[in-house]
This record gives C-alpha cells, sequence and structure tokens, in this order.
C-alpha cells in the first residue's frame, strides 16, 4: 500500500509499505477520500523527517476488524471522528462528553494518514454513514468543527451574525446560521482575491460581504447599529476589532490559532459595560458527527458547494501546490481514490 510522507516543504514522497494489521479494538479501513484541512497545508509546510498526522477528513470502507472489534460488518461505509471522549470519566458521567479530555485523539495520539491506500483506527471512532460520495461524507470533520462554533456562539431567530474569516469553517457557519433563522448575516473577509469564496458567501444566505481592507468594520451601516453574534475563524489579532460591532449582550465566538501572536489586548471596562461574552470553540472531542451527516445529505450543507477540486493520491504534491499558490480558487479539495 501507498502512504505519503512529508519530506521537506512540499515535496512528497509515496512510499510502499506493508498494510497493517488491526490490533484490539481496531479496524482495518480502506481509505477512499480525505478531504485537504488548513492544518494539512501547515504540515506540508513542515521539514517532517518523522512520521507526523498528515490528512483526517476520512472516509472509507472498513475491510478487516481486530481483536475485540465487531461493531461493524467489513464493507461498511464510514468516517472518522478526528477525537473521541471517553465514556467512563467524571465529566462524560455528568453528561459533559464535550470536555472530556481522556478520549483518544485519532490527530494527535495516533500518528494517522488520511494520504494513504490503508489504515487502521479504533472502532470507537468510526460512524457508518450512507447516501454521500465519500469526499462528501468526509465533510462530516470540519462541519462538526463548525458546528461546534454555531453551538457555542449560541445563534438564535432573528439574532444579526456577523461571521468573520471566510474559510470553508466560516462558510459553513454561514449555512448554518441562515438555517437557525438568523436575520441577517455579514461575512467579514479582509480582501476581496477569493471570489469564489465571496460568491460562495452569499449563494449561502449572507446578507452581504464586507471587505475590510476597503471598509473599516466600524463604518459598516449595520441596520441594529452592531450584531448579535459574533462568529470568528481565524488569527486571535482579530478578536478586538470584532467587539466594536458588538452590541449589548453580544457574543462573539473564536475558532483560530496564532503560534506566534497569542495574546492581545482589549479593554474590559468596555467587555463589561457592553455585557460582552467571548468565547472559545474548539472541537476536541469531535462531536456531532451523525447530524453533520444529514445536514449534509439534506444539503443544509451542500457538499457540493464546498468540494470544489478533487485528485489522485499520486497528484498530492502539485495539488497542495496549487492550494498553497492559488488557494483562491480553492473551497475545498479531496484526495479521492476511485
Ligand atoms: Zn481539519
Ligand atoms: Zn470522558
Amino acid at each position: 500500500m501507498r502512504v505519503v510522507y512529508v519530506k521537506a516543504p512540499f515535496q512528497f514522497e509515496i512510499r510502499e509499505t506493508e498494510i497493517p494489521e488491526p490490533g484490539e479494538g481496531q479496524v482495518l479501513l480502506d481509505v477512499r477520500a480525505c478531504a485537504v484541512c488548513g492544518t494539512d497545508m501547515h504540515t506540508a509546510a513542515t521539514d517532517a523527517e518523522d512520521f507526523q498526522s498528515f490528512g483526517h477528513e476520512i472516509a472509507g470502507v472498513t475491510v478487516k476488524n481486530g481483536p475485540f472489534a465487531s461493531r461493524f460488518q467489513p464493507g461498511t461505509k464510514v468516517i472518522i471522528e478526528s477525537g473521541t471522549f471517553c465514556h467512563v470519566c467524571e465529566n462524560c458521567r455528568n453528561g459533559r462528553p464535550d470536555i472530556c479530555t481522556n478520549g483518544i485523539s485519532v490527530i494527535d495520539d495516533l500518528e494517522i494518514s488520511g494520504y494513504a491506500d490503508y489504515m487502521v483506527v479504533p472502532e470507537q471512532a468510526l460512524v457508518p454513514f450512507d447516501g454521500l460520495e465519500f469526499e462528501e461524507a468526509a465533510l462530516s470533520e470540519p462541519l462538526g468543527v463548525a458546528m461546534d462554533l454555531f453551538y457555542t456562539t449560541g445563534i438564535e431567530l432573528n439574532d444579526d451574525v456577523a461571521v468573520v474569516g471566510l474559510g470553508p469553517i466560516g462558510l459553513m457557519t454561514i449555512a448554518l446560521a441562515k438555517a437557525a433563522g438568523a436575520r441577517n448575516i455579514y461575512a467579514v473577509q479582509r480582501s476581496s482575491r477569493s471570489q469564489a469564496r465571496i460568491a460562495l458567501a452569499k449563494k449561502l444566505g449572507a446578507t452581504d460581504v464586507i471587505i475590510t481592507s476597503e471598509t473599516k468594520l466600524t463604518d459598516y451601516p449595520f441596520p441594529r447599529g452592531g450584531v448579535n453574534k459574533i462568529m470568528i475563524t481565524g488569527a486571535p489579532a482579530v478578536i478586538p476589532e470584532t467587539f466594536k460591532i458588538a452590541l449589548y449582550g453580544c457574543i462573539i465566538g473564536f475558532l483560530g490559532i496564532d503560534m506566534q501572536h497569542g495574546d492581545i489586548t482589549f479593554n474590559a471596562n468596555d467587555f463589561h459595560f457592553k455585557k460582552l461574552q467571548l468565547r472559545a470553540s474548539y472541537a476536541v472531542p469531535a462531536l456531532w458527527f451523525p447530524r453533520a451527516l444529514e445536514l449534509l445529505k439534506s444539503k443544509v450543507v451542500d457538499p457540493k458547494d464546498f468540494i470544489t477540486q478533487t485528485f489522485p493520491l499520486e497528484k498530492i504534491e502539485e495539488m497542495f501546490i496549487k492550494q498553497r499558490d492559488h488557494g483562491e480558487d480553492v473551497i475545498k479539495m479531496a484526495m479521492v481514490k476511485k
């Protein structure tokens, strides 16, 4: 079987290896699709000597059960939860699996590769599906992330919402806010470089797209003078600016990492007097996969809007370079094995 290794920044090596044997509680999976995540682009940019997890938005078919794995017949179509909860700790038992820190993180603990022909995965991380193409089902993983941000921010009927950052997650939250009955949705993006993303934001239900390099956020004529909810996918540095368009009682959901610049400053008195709430969204453990599958199937989030390019495994280097250099044409790419 083939596995892709990152040899040097944007130089990959496809190595031939033995098909792995599933261990206790594990299942051997025939990988059929792996969608490309922003974190894969970071991994691709590293000088990885050793193997690291690469590709985690995965759909495939079960091939063989290891000892004590029996939930799925060989031949079942499944997606992989990128992180699970443990079922037995205090938080899980108190009904809060969302704050369990004892589950297996498939990405961090197991060194998986979705850019491979086969892989072994813990049975407990598998969710069966039907009625979707493999690359479409693989979108459940990023959609689960978008749902976490959506739920964390508490979008309600008739809210005016700002969505900051128009990557795939931000775009998905626009579709979710629309479905939840938001009144106006303002898509906020720094530049107008990616016309594909701007067009999709509008198609998904954005009332307007605000390009902040052209229009200052505070100059925009919001009908209520600001917004009720803000969902941010982006670097922490953007957070304080968004407070300026936050209405009294606004909830700001935030999802993003910047390894170099994690500190922000804001006036806590204003924060207090405006009764704001800043909430972190972090989809670990990964939840909502069955619901994400349903939302994709019913086209509340239409997978066809999101998968803009597919490629076979052997084209991975070319396609990653394309996304790096011409990312403006890409909403989401996926490796698909025919
Ligand atoms: Zn991802
Ligand atoms: Zn737990």
